[in-house]
């Protein structure tokens, strides 16, 4: 029988991924310091420098149901036209492994903003979901195999079909060609 561990807010989570979990803003900088030189080494990089702020569950887009994990706010900054990332902000009490596949999708927002094009929300999402499939490849493991699948069969319609059908596009392709592509034509 494994071990579980209950949260404050009622979650519960086994030993295993509650020794290596991002419960306080401290332990936030461990793995974006494993995201965001992966994500470079592809060509990803945000318009400018924004702190990955921890955030209570239950207050991204509250009232929506959805149980959202991750959100990135974009400003339009009056000078030149320029899109910037105002935050990025993740909920806590993730283990590290989901919450590095957050923190690079929501990195992947950042970075579109700086690509061209009109974007459906269904590629946009898919772009973000296949880059943060990227960083589950590196980070390897049980865990990290179980998000993939589970990325995979999602049947979200806008977060599963994008990312199946982003996948079918561009499968073939190494991660450093679909990050040109994108910031080339912002089409796939
Ligand atoms: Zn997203």
């Amino acid at each position: 029988m494994r071990a579980e561990i209950v949260l404050p807010d009622g979650r519960s989570r086994c030993a295993r991924c509650s020794k290596w979990a991002v419960d306080r803003q401290v332990d936030v900088g461990a793995v974006v310091r494993t995201v965001r030189p992966l994500l470079h080494s592809y060509g990803i990089r945000l318009p400018n420098q924004v702190r990955v702020e921890l955030v209570e569950p239950g207050i991204l887009r509250a009232g929506t149901g959805e149980g959202f994990v991750g959100e990135t706010v974009v400003e339009q900054r009056r000078l030149r036209g320029v899109s910037g990332v105002q935050s990025i902000k993740v909920v806590s009490g993730m283990p590290a492994t989901r919450f590095g596949h957050v923190v690079a999708h929501e990195m992947g927002h950042g970075w579109l903003t700086r690509c061209p094009g009109d974007r459906s929300l269904t590629t946009e999402e898919g772009i973000c979901e296949l880059i943060g499939s990227w960083w589950l490849r590196h980070r390897g493991g049980r865990l990290a195999a179980y998000y993939l699948e589970q990325m995979w069969q999602n049947p979200d319609p806008v977060y599963g079909d994008g990312y199946r059908s982003v996948c079918r596009k561009l499968g073939s392709l190494s991660p450093g060609e679909v990050v040109r592509r994108v910031e080339t034509t912002g089409r796939l």
